[in-house]
């Protein structure tokens, strides 16, 4: 087995899911797929279907019809990083069409980096979010440009989460803010569902980190947590339904999920905090 990506320690096989082996390094508590697929079969996964319902890939049933329910996630976000930067230049790293920046006023100077050509074709981003197309590393930003950068569920679908992590500080003007969302694999809900988890859905998700895992990881690149949050998210309930699909037999989910897709019960937005989901909020020394 290989060492592991980010600390260097062992790897043992935890299970296997969809055909990739997962294993956890116990030295830094962060589970990954092993070996890690190329980054050619990393960029297949996103293509337009991963937003708009294909299965295979644990994407979203369709991007532009979560728009409403993705607004309400964001308030508490941009709530957050306000409480920290009142106004700024933000970067939002894998911003999908913009939504999330273009949902900050005016005062803000707003940049993201989508590696979907074919999303941002399909669904432009709003007029005053610049869009960098391609690969985050590849980004062209001189250092302490941003007074915040937001990684949200970005980590865990890249192969270097290591050298992201590292750009993204260096990116950080002293006392800017970095935001980070992922999957917390020692929340109590992940730990009830074992290998079952929603969130172990390789070859999308890549990377398995703890809560614990994620603060050493800021704290290793001069990012200190000073907020650490679950909330709560929204999803309608056609996506609530094909996430449930990953959990329960197909059997048991399938039919709801074809009687409502595409009816006004399947766009009804449905709150739900499974309190497997951090949000940290971390500043640069
Ligand atoms: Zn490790």
């Amino acid at each position: 087995m290989n060492p592991c990506g980010l600390c260097g320690g062992g790897l043992e096989p935890l299970f296997e899911k969809f055909g990739h082996r997962i294993a956890l390094c116990r030295a830094c508590g962060t589970a990954s797929v092993d070996p890690l697929p190329s980054p050619e079969d990393i960029r297949k996964v996103y293509t337009l279907d991963y937003f708009k319902g294909n299965r295979s890939k644990f994407g979203y049933t369709d991007y532009a019809a979560e728009a409403g329910c993705l607004a309400r996630g964001f308030a508490a976000r941009i709530e957050a990083i306000r409480s920290f930067v009142p106004k700024g230049r933000i970067l939002d790293v894998g911003c999908a069409n913009g939504s999330f920046l273009g949902a900050f006023g005016p005062e803000w100077d707003k940049h993201g980096v989508e590696l979907s050509r074919e999303l941002l074709e399909d669904s432009p981003p709003p007029t005053d979010v610049k869009v960098f197309v391609g690969d985050f590393l590849a980004y062209p930003a001189g250092p302490a440009s941003f007074d915040v950068v937001t990684l949200f569920d970005v980590l865990d679908h890249v192969r270097d989460p290591k050298a992201v992590l590292d750009k993204a500080a260096a990116l950080l003007r002293p006392g800017g803010l970095l935001a980070v969302q992922q999957g917390d694999r020692s929340s109590l809900f992940a730990r009830l569902l074992g290998r079952r988890w929603h969130i172990y859905i390789p070859p999308t998700h890549l990377w398995y980190f703890s809560k614990a895992g994620l603060i050493r990881l800021l704290s290793e690149r001069g990012l200190k947590t000073e907020r650490e949050e679950y909330e709560p998210r929204w999803a309608t309930f056609t996506l609530c339904l094909f996430r449930l699909s990953y959990i329960l037999p197909s059997f048991l989910v399938d039919p709801f999920y074809r009687a409502v897709k595409g009816t006004w019960l399947g766009e009804l937005g449905v709150r739900f905090n499974l309190r497997d989901v951090v949000t940290l909020y971390a500043v640069k020394s």
